[in-house]
């Protein structure tokens, strides 16, 4: 019998190729009159560029966001937000620069505004995930969720073609946890499917042809559907292994989610039958597993979590990691079967 609690996630969405040229209206609309732009490394003059368009609503720009938000980076643009009176946030990047925009939200309540520039899905979520002593904990607060987000496709066309692949397959792995999630709601469900299937679509075609500004609009249109499936629902064991394998082995993240994502889904087939339906026929397949690998593989995605810097003495301590703190998943985390799925992992090894 169909029983579900579903909490949407309140934000306003502006779609479109050019749709950044609307960001100083948006301010606007938020009542803000001093933002602080974020961005990564090596970013800031090209964005600075770009923003020109704020005249005078532009307190300042950051531009040292990084990977898994470092708790160290999150205190220092905290106190940049502070000291240049900022009254809100442009998170103008892709998952590294939302994050710090939200670590900045959780302790002064800025609203963000979120330009994304991969496809991350982060921008959808009131969730972030932040590194201190070498370790990465989630946390959930409303008060994170970007008040706005401006999607400009345009904005994608830059972003190299293996970046593209690696962070799309990061969007599909939140859609495919959003369908086994204990608490998947009919919406969930309907928004991840649609968001594989986007992406599967998108995806080869932005490697064929990365300057092709529709197949970019469909691929950000999956990250939106990806991030808005799993904005309402929980994350499980892959990803569990990717913040354990980002946050301790410091692996790249959207790499790190791809890689890992094939032998997650064979871990859980057996205990999410009705997912792993769900999965396979949006991405036109036979079977949920095979049919992300051999997407990976048709995309020229690395497959090897040994190719990207995981040192095969870690494999141990990352499954006891995961195990022993683990996020609720269909099949519960055991760790001989999770170091199991992280050797196959490593080697690259395609689901039996
Ligand atoms: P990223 O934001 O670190 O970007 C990857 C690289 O691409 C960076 O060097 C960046 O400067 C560059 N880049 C970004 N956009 C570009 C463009 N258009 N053209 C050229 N270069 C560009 O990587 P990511 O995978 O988007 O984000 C990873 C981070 O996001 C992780 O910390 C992860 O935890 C977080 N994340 C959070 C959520 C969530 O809901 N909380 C979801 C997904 C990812």
């Amino acid at each position: 019998m169909r029983s579900f609690t579903y909490a949407g996630a309140p934000s306003r969405v502006v779609f479109g190729a050019g749709a950044v040229a609307g960001l100083a209206a948006e301010v606007d609309r938020l009542g803000a009159q001093r933002a602080l732009v974020l961005s990564t490394p090596g970013r800031g003059a090209s964005v600075r560029a770009s923003v020109a368009s704020l005249g005078e609503r532009l307190a300042g720009i950051y531009d040292r966001a990084l990977m898994h938000v470092p708790l160290e980076v999150a205190l220092d643009a905290r106190r940049v937000a502070q000291d240049l009176r900022a009254d809100c946030c442009i998170a103008w990047g892709g998952g590294s620069t939302i994050g710090l925009g939200k670590a900045i939200a959780l302790t002064s309540g800025l609203p963000v505004i979120a330009v994304p520039t991969t496809y991350s899905g982060s921008e959808m979520t009131a969730v972030v995930g932040m590194t201190e002593g070498g370790e990465k904990k989630t946390q959930r607060d409303p008060r994170m969720l970007p008040r706005t987000v401006v999607y400009d496709p345009d904005l994608t066309l830059a972003l190299p073609a293996a970046t593209s692949a690696a962070s799309g397959m990061n969007a599909i792995a939140h859609c495919v946890e959003a369908l086994y999630a204990h608490d998947a709601n009919p919406v969930s469900t309907m928004l991840a499917e649609e968001g594989i299937r986007v992406l599967a679509e998108a995806l080869p075609r932005v490697v064929a042809a990365p300057a092709d500004p529709g197949a970019r609009a469909e691929a950000l249109y999956g990250a939106w559907l990806a991030g808005a499936s799993f904005a309402t629902t929980s994350l499980g064991l892959h990803h569990k292994l990717c913040h354990v394998l980002g946050g301790t082995f410091n692996l790249p993240h959207a790499e790190t989610h791809s890689i890992v994502l094939p032998h997650a889904i064979r871990y859980n087939h057996d205990a999410a039958p009705d997912a792993m339906r769900r999965i396979a026929s949006s991405l036109g397949s036979e079977d949920a597993a095979t049919g992300i690998y051999d997407l990976e593989t048709r995309l020229g995605l690395r497959m090897k979590l040994a190719d990207i810097g995981m040192p095969s003495d870690g494999l141990a301590r990352a499954a006891k990691m995961a195990t022993e703190s683990p996020y609720p998943n269909p099949r519960p985390p055991a760790y001989d079967a999770v170091l199991e799925l992280l050797e196959n992992a490593h080697h690259g090894r395609r689901p039996a």
